[in-house]
């Protein structure tokens, strides 16, 4: 029985670890998904192919190959972003942050949840209390750069209540408010169906057709894609 089970795990890996190696030119940026933690979260390490300036989108784990890719890569971590509090979106910021001493950004909206760990769930779904202060937060429209990309913040609430999303240039991180077939759950604390949908409808279905989603979980979409949906 164990053999069986360890084999099925080493499967796992293995198609798991095809996924790690899809790796996405646009010009001269760079998006590598790894996916990470028991949930299976979508952390993104986003970088400048010219000035190697990167982004870490939610980091729900740590694990060494992010640091083994950010360093053959010889790129400059500007920041960690995270588009909500959640536990499986922020496990992997402490040790990211003391590595690389780059500060964490967020949506203002989402500062409390993130100190909060009755919101972010991690004493329930980890075992640890786990609370992220941000170094510097951002409202609606703010913008920021990373190399020569620069990245908007959409304040998306739904999922929860201060999640939000980033969009550059036809390329948008969803966090957990967009996936390829649904949206996020709203059944968590501060969560609100009403506020998700409406979130969609007027920050995300507004930008083109052929932006490209990277969501918090499973296979990328386009908004055009997204649109087509019965929901
Ligand atoms: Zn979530």
């Amino acid at each position: 029985m164990d053999s069986i089970n360890a084999v099925r795990t080493e499967n796992r890996r293995d198609s798991i670890h095809a996924v790690h190696e899809i790796a996405e030119y646009w010009g001269n940026v760079m998006i590598q998904r790894f996916v990470v933690g028991a949930i299976q979260t979508n952390c993104y390490v986003f970088f400048d192919e010219v000035s190697k300036e990167a982004m870490i989108v939610d980091p729900g784990y740590f694990e060494e190959r992010i640091c083994t890719f950010i360093e053959e890569h010889q790129l400059k971590p500007k920041c960690i972003y995270l588009t909500h509090c959640h536990f499986d979106h922020i496990l992997g910021v402490k040790e990211l942050k003391k590595r690389y001493e780059i500060p964490v950004y967020s949506s203002a909206l989402e500062e409390m949840n993130l100190m909060n760990d009755a919101v972010n769930l991690s004493t329930y779904m980890s075992g640890e209390c786990v609370k992220i202060p941000c170094d510097k937060v951002f409202f609606e429209n703010d913008e920021f750069e990373i190399g020569a990309t620069c990245f908007r913040v959409l304040e998306t609430p739904g999922h929860t209540a201060g999640s939000s999303c980033l969009y550059a240039d036809k390329i948008l991180f969803s966090g957990d408010t967009m996936f390829c077939d649904t949206y996020g759950r709203c059944d968590l604390p501060t969560g609100n169906e009403r506020q998700i949908v409406q979130s969609i409808k007027t920050k995300l279905l507004t930008l083109r057709g052929d932006t490209i989603v990277y969501p918090g979980h499973g296979e990328m979409t386009t908004i055009g894609e997204f649109a087509e949906l019965e929901l």
